[in-house]
């Protein structure tokens, strides 16, 4: 019965620490509980694609962290993706912090100004 006891509590502190976890990073990355969305900045690729989430930390980035290896022109310059409200479009995230720019097809295109 000791055992028991034992192994629950061990159990719920597992599922603490992993949705711990996992909140972090959604905070960090929202919607892409099944993978990290990204897409490559090269002009002439802007390819979109997915990494499972548990591949993020293991995946090929350039040397000083700046961007993801393009699984199709192999530059690193895919970054992390968003999805635009708008008009559904993936567009890159710059890094810096927020949407600058924001969704480069509806730039400029904002209702109500
Ligand atoms: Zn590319
Ligand atoms: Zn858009």
């Amino acid at each position: 019965m000791k055992r028991f006891l034992i192994y629950a509590g061990l159990g719920v502190l597992i599922l603490g620490v992993g949705l711990y976890t996992y909140m972090k990073v959604s905070a960090a990355a929202s919607a892409q509980a099944d993978g990290f969305h990204l897409k490559c900045t090269a002009a002439e690729c802007g390819w979109y694609f997915t990494i499972p989430r548990e591949q993020v930390r293991t995946y090929p980035r350039d040397p000083d962290g700046q961007g993801f290896r393009c699984e199709k022109c192999g530059k690193y310059s895919a970054q992390i993706a968003s999805r635009c409200e708008q008009c559904g479009e993936w567009y890159a995230v710059t890094q810096g912090g927020g949407r600058e720019g924001g969704c480069p097809k509806c730039a400029g295109q904002k209702t109500g100004e």
